[in-house]
């Protein structure tokens, strides 16, 4: 045993079908691993449904964290996410706990299984911001029927998941990168991710980069999906766009992912749990064999990550051994089909051939190591070139069922000779001092108090007084200062402003 390459690898076979696509992983894996002189010492952790049912209300035990800080590599099975109110999701803590922050999911073309976009040449990348954005989860009622949530995006978690794009793009011989994002609307959270990309496009030439909106992209998705080669997004977008990819290429039980972080990285089906087929022997694992294909070519085993690869395409392209999923897509008879044990034992058999009608995996391009790039910006630099903020005002929300004009007219005689009340909106359309012709009272409204005096420096003392003058007129639940920076404002105009 001692002269054989050996990697630690954290698995966690996961909720419902996880352990049954987990074990045919290991299996496959195992097999490779032997036929190449190598070796995989697995480290089985727990994660997801049975540990929030011990009241592990983070579904990831300290064990489980411990095992992924030595091995630095996870293969993970579907963890169950409890819907609604209760527990976070197992999945985000452990991207989280490990700053994932690049989510990657390629949607390949494959021999053998249906898509309406066969032929086409679909092969993409999608690249997902994997911690900020409304993944924060930071969620309020502010009022009872007013619920909001924080979309927070920085400079530095963007930055670091559009390197990681290019870096990705170079690095496995791609021509384009296109940066999808929904900036018209959305200029501050959504807007820094696009100039951001667009800022570092230079640095990564040959790379073509372009940007697209959202909502262009799922169209051209549908439409023409062959034209993108990688996608980088925000982690909502990202979501949902990743998984319409998915949709292209013949479902789920094909769609893999990777979660990367500096030093960990984090493998994974893009399913879940699937729990009408746990225990069954009938689910598809090739989305998790796919996934750790990535894995093997992220601690550098190349050749094995080709075999594996080719072995899955070679056993999709014969079609003499196919899950039930395969076989329905392809309108044959469920009969027919092979257990996933039989899948597996059918890869195993294929490791060692090539397909005939897609290139074998040896001819795309050879990823090198995984993101060279650690110069994250620097806080503290960053802080000294845009200099100290200038609070300049600010937005109080509160409850009321008044009228417009009568909560602004009430307002603005209270605002005292420090403030004046520029606007009072509502859902971000202003209503006072102009009211919107169509008006859906929504029972709160935000008020935007601004300095008269724009060379006095507003002091929280006099905030504090004018909060106080209007908690006289509504309950106010809500505080935003507006600040600005080099005299650029740091927040948006209302509809109508
Ligand atoms: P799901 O992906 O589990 O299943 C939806 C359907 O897709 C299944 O009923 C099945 O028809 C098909 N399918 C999924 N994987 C397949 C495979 N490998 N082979 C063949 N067919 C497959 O989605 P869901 O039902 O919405 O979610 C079930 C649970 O999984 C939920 O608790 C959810 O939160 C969780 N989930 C976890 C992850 C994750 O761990 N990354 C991802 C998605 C959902």
């Amino acid at each position: 045993m001692s002269n054989l390459r050996s990697h630690a690898v954290t698995i966690i076979p996961g909720d419902g079908v996880g352990p049954e696509v987990a074990l045919a992983t290991q299996r496959i894996l195992d097999a490779a691993a032997a036929r190449a002189g190598v070796a995989f010492d697995w480290e089985e952790a727990e994660a997801g449904a049975s540990v929030f049912l011990k009241g592990d209300q983070t579904g990831v035990p300290q064990a489980t964290r411990d095992s992924i800080d030595r091995t630095r590599v996870a293969l993970k099975g579907p963890l169950e996410t409890p819907v609604g109110f209760g527990e976070k999701s197992a999945n985000v803590t452990l991207r989280k706990l490990f700053e994932t922050y690049a989510n990657v999911r390629p949607a390949r073309e494959l021999p053998g299984i249906p898509s309406r976009y066969k032929g086409e040449g679909v092969d993409m990348i999608v690249v997902r911001e994997n911690i900020e954005d409304l993944y924060g989860g930071i969620e309020h009622l502010q009022a009872h029927d007013v619920a909001q949530a924080l979309k927070i995006i920085t400079r530095k978690g963007s930055e670091k998941v559009i390197r990681f794009a290019y870096e990705m793009a170079l690095r496995e011989g791609r021509k384009k990168v296109t940066i999808a994002s929904k900036a018209n609307i959305l200029k501050f959270t959504e807007g820094m991710f696009k100039n951001i990309g667009e800022e570092l496009a230079p640095e990564y030439a040959p790379i073509e980069a372009n940007h697209l909106i959202i909502d262009n992209v799922a169209h051209q998705m549908v439409k023409d999906p062959a034209q993108f080669d990688v996608i980088v997004a925000t982690n909502l977008h990202g979501d949902i766009i990743s998984d319409l990819a998915s949709g292209l290429i013949g479902g789920l039980g094909f769609a893999s992912s990777a979660n990367y972080g500096d030093g960990v990285a984090i493998f994974e089906a893009v399913h879940g749990s699937a729990p009408k087929y746990a225990g069954k022997n009938v689910i598809n694992p090739t989305a998790l064999v796919l996934s750790a294909t990535m894995m093997l070519r992220h601690i550098g085993e190349l050749d094995l990550a080709d075999q594996v690869e080719d072995a899955v395409l070679t056993t999709l392209e014969e079609g003499k051994a196919l899950p039930q999923d395969v076989v329905r897509q392809k309108g044959g008879d469920v009969e027919a089909a092979v257990s996933t044990t039989g899948f597996t034992e059918a890869v195993i058999e294929n490791l060692g051939r090539k397909p005939t009608s897609v290139p074998a995996a040896a001819s795309r391009p050879r990823p090198s190591a995984q993101n060279p790039h650690k110069r994250w910006p620097d806080g503290e630099a960053r802080r000294a070139e845009v200099g100290p903020a200038t609070v300049i005002g600010i937005d109080i929300f509160a409850e009321t069922l008044m009228s417009p004009a009568e909560f602004g007219t009430k307002l603005a005689a209270l605002a005292g000779p420090e403030f004046e009340l520029r606007i009072v909106s509502a859902r971000g359309t202003v209503v006072w001092p102009k009211m919107s012709p169509a008006f859906d009272h929504p029972g709160f409204f935000r008020s935007r108090f601004v300095a008269r005096d724009k060379s006095k420096v507003v002091t929280d003392e006099a905030l504090f007084a004018l909060i106080a003058r209007v908690t006289g007129v509504a309950t106010w639940f809500h505080l935003e200062k507006l600040r600005s920076w080099n005299g650029e404002e740091g927040f948006t105009r209302a509809q109508g402003e």
